[in-house]
């Protein structure tokens, strides 16, 4: 992940309104797949407001002599042949996909192949084999743990091992997809009852998309890590609060948490993070040294993200009533994670399992270290004790249906082009 011209702040390209785009300049160029009106799903990728099919264009000859990988990767339906590949033929891709959106004297080669963003439906970028939901984000780990255990609220091992559990795969879906409020088992003071979920919440957290992929039995180096994530999106946990509670102990996350989890659908590449790798949060003094196979001095460098995440919420009655979506979160993803995503593909694979192509991390909630950063209603209202006011006149213990949450991010560095993720939406239905 090296620095090129694809990242000159000065890059311009001739997409109408493309260089003025809060999320997609030319510089990002996530990937992602989306269908026209009446077409099936291909590869494309975000400019301005625009989506480039790329799976024409390559047929077309507008990306250049392509490896024959390459190519038959762009005319698949999901992004995991692409992420098989090795780290130099996706950024051959970029190259050739930011010579054709630059190139003025090609705009009429290429333009055919531009579609309406507005036009088109989104799709899951993967198919999903493996997701793992880690617990990285250490204010957010510290105030849930002070809710139960107000005086260790971080337990012994976390500032050792990288905390995660195995997440599932199938109720995965893209931003836009239904919340469905879940029914489940709730301990009430007259004993267990199965009904609607009355503690909904989210959790803001990014998503990290696996590339390449490690033999059963083979360890993953920390050096060797941070090329496995091939790309960041931004992910939903949605989390069923009284269900959690209830269900936790002693295995962890289960029905609490399966019943979905929304994903944005660009994939925004580790290429186009490249400017944006920062020092990861310093662990403060007294912290026990990472063991050997998560220390690198690369890594200790750079292996923090400089993508501030917003929540925001609106009720139905603010989308009613013309309110804009109230910001209920704001947060730095280099200031949250106490872990870096090398470390969390480091410890996932060592024991010597097997990450492949498409697998999802997700990274856990992302809060900082002070109000107006906390990454989930649990932690804005204390467990529900405190609520929080909307624009509206209402307030929120946790999610009442109507209520429509959206993800925000961007990665943004002085002296660098910003580039966005786009959003990531759920709106809450009632239960069935
Ligand atoms: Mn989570």
């Amino acid at each position: 992940m090296s620095i090129d011209h694809t990242h000159d702040p000065q890059a311009s390209s001739w997409v109408a309104g493309a260089d003025a785009h809060a999320d997609f300049p030319v510089q990002n160029l996530p990937l992602g797949i989306f269908s026209p009106p009446g077409a099936r799903p291909r590869i494309g990728t975000a400019i301005g407001d625009h989506i480039l099919d790329l799976a024409a264009l390559a047929t077309a000859g507008g990306l250049g002599a392509l490896a024959p990988d390459l190519r038959a990767a762009l005319g698949a339906p999901r992004l995991n042949p692409l992420f098989a590949l090795d780290a130099p033929d996706r950024r051959h891709l970029r190259h050739a996909v930011f010579a054709a959106l630059t190139d003025r004297a090609g705009h009429s080669r290429v333009a055919p192949h531009l579609r309406p963003a507005a036009d088109c439906a989104l799709h899951l970028p993967f198919a999903i084999g493996d997701y793992t939901d880690f617990y990285v984000g250490i204010h957010h780990a510290t105030a849930i743990g002070r809710l139960l255990r107000p005086d260790h609220p971080l337990l012994a091992n976390y500032k050792y091992v990288p905390i995660a559990y195995h997440g599932r795969a199938s109720s995965v879906q893209v931003s836009g997809a239904a919340v469905i409020r879940p029914r489940g088992q709730v301990k009430t003071g007259d004993g267990p009852e199965y009904r609607a979920c009355e503690r909904l919440d989210y959790e803001v957290e990014l998503g990290l998309w696996i590339a390449g992929g490690n033999a059963l039995g083979e360890v993953v180096p920390i050096s060797a890590a941070s090329a496995r994530i091939g790309g960041v999106c931004l992910l939903n946990d949605w989390s069923a609060r009284d269900l959690q509670v209830w269900e936790y102990q002693p295995l962890g996350p289960f029905l609490a948490k399966n019943f979905l989890t929304t994903v944005s659908p660009w994939v925004v590449t580790g290429d186009a993070l490249a400017p944006f790798r920062v020092a990861p949060m310093p662990r403060p003094a007294g912290d026990p040294a990472p063991l050997p196979y998560l220390a690198d001095d690369e890594d200790a460098r750079t292996g923090g993200l400089a993508i501030t995440l917003e929540a925001r919420l609106a009720s139905r009655a603010m989308r009613e009533g013309g309110l804009a979506p109230q910001c209920l979160s704001r947060v730095r993803a280099a200031d949250a994670m106490y872990w870096t995503p090398a470390q969390m593909v480091a410890h996932h694979t060592a024991n010597g399992c097997n990450l492949g192509p498409g697998d999802l991390l997700g990274t856990g909630t992302l809060s900082g270290a002070g109000p107006g950063s906390e990454g989930s209603l649990m932690e804005l209202t204390r467990a529900g004790s405190q609520p929080i006011a909307l624009a509206s006149g209402e307030s929120r213990r946790f999610l009442e249906d109507g209520d429509e949450v959206t993800l925000h991010a961007r990665a943004e560095r002085a002296g660098w082009r910003s580039i966005g993720f786009g959003p990531c939406t759920g709106t809450v239905g009632a239960a069935r």
